[in-house]
């Protein structure tokens, strides 16, 4: 008897295609071989060693806390994103995760639930918020920050801008302490000891607490507001709407302070897919939130690898690698393009060839000039069928 929440596969896929491959006799895995049915059996264009460009969360380390978890996916279990990595964490209603700061700045996608963010900077100014599904924060190198639950609880993803990231070499305030000689934090404070007989002797990282009263009653004034605003919603802002699906791009023109990290928030219908592109300026993460997705990778060298996903899945294109991402279920696929970059840049392949004189596209490609006629003016990143 299966748990609801695990798919039985409908039938054994085998790896068969045509005249080519055979059945598998030996050893199998069903249920991952039905998740990845383009891995099991590629299309014909496939060639060539690619590196490996998928790691499901369901595949990372759990770290189970009190008051909830954390799980990540960096460089070490997706060697082809040097440049990028994700944290996945889970809340209770009123947990915190503790007072800390990192060399790496970090971007953050609600998925579930809310949160209070607080920051204070190097001139003591402060920043407060209540960050609600869909929305998000970013957080520069350096700057000391906590995230607290709301009364729902909250799953967020985090992003950091350097792959080598691990979100167990933190600097926590408690581990802090407890690594400085009492004598010393008296003295920083100009108390006696006594004061801070309690201090944890351990790093708290993840802990219980308490639902903080509402965000008016909770603000801390500090020296004066922050310049710039460390969270945005996301949720608010119109996306672009093509027959097909939606986008919503995100960079330092609309969030200023988020300098290192770049988004789009991408959905796409059954049938439809993200058109044949690439970047020009940086390696791209992708967090699938809902749906099942096909990308093929085109690397140059006659090589290309075909990968699936699905929620919870973490994709990775390697900096310039032309790609599409196509919608093989049949639900809305969600999912997040994530780059190290202050801004969004793509070219697609159907706007390079419509800008291109067309004889010298034809005499390339051997197609008819009505192909090039049709493709519209606008980018439309989502292709209908
Ligand atoms: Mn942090
Ligand atoms: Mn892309």
């Amino acid at each position: 008897m299966l748990k609801d929440n695990v798919k039985a596969p409908s039938k054994q896929l085998e790896p068969i295609s045509g005249k080519y491959g055979a059945t598998i006799l030996g050893p199998t895995n069903p249920s991952r071989e039905a998740e990845n049915p383009d891995v099991l059996v590629p299309p014909r264009t496939d060639s060539g060693t690619l590196p490996n460009l998928k790691w499901s969360f369901a595949d990372s380390h759990m770290r189970l806390e009190e008051g909830g978890w954390a799980r990540q996916t960096t460089v070490r279990e997706l060697p082809s994103s040097p440049t990028l990595a994700g944290v996945n964490m889970r809340l209770n209603p009123g947990a915190i995760r503790e007072m800390h700061w990192h060399k790496e700045a970090e971007w953050s996608f609600m998925l579930k639930g809310s949160a209070r963010i607080t920051i204070v900077d190097q001139e003591g100014r402060t920043f407060q918020d209540d960050i609600f599904e869909g929305d998000l924060w970013y957080f520069p190198a350096g700057i000391p920050h906590s995230i607290q639950a709301l009364k729902d609880g909250c799953e967020f993803l985090l992003v950091f801008d350097d792959g080598n990231f691990s979100e167990d070499n933190t600097f926590l305030l408690t581990d802090w302490l407890a690594h400085t000689p009492r004598e010393v934090i008296a003295k920083n404070f100009r108390q006696p000891e006594s004061a801070f007989a309690n201090i944890p002797k351990h790093e708290l990282y993840i802990f219980p607490g308490h639902v903080p009263p509402p965000l008016a009653q909770d603000r801390v004034a500090g020296t004066g507001p922050a310049p710039l605003s460390y969270s945005y919603r996301l949720s608010a802002q119109k996306p672009l709407t093509m027959k097909g699906g939606t986008v919503k791009i995100i960079d330092s023109s609309l969030f200023p302070i988020s300098t290192t990290i770049a988004a789009a928030l991408v959905e796409i219908e059954p049938g439809a897919m993200r058109e044949l592109h690439w970047h020009t300026n940086a390696d791209e993460w992708q967090f699938y939130i809902s749906g099942e997705a096909r990308m093929t990778v085109f690397a140059s060298e006659g090589k290309a690898r075909t990968f699936n996903y699905q929620a919870g899945d973490v994709g990775s294109v390697p900096f310039p690698m032309s790609h599409y991402i196509e919608n093989i279920g049949n639900t809305t696929l969600r999912f997040l393009e994530i780059f190290r970059s202050s801004y969004f840049a793509d070219i697609s392949l159907a706007t390079w060839l419509k800008y291109t004189p067309h004889e010298l596209v034809k005499a390339h490609l051997n197609i008819d000039e009505s192909v090039l006629d049709a493709i519209p003016k606008q980018k439309t990143p989502i292709v209908a069928p």
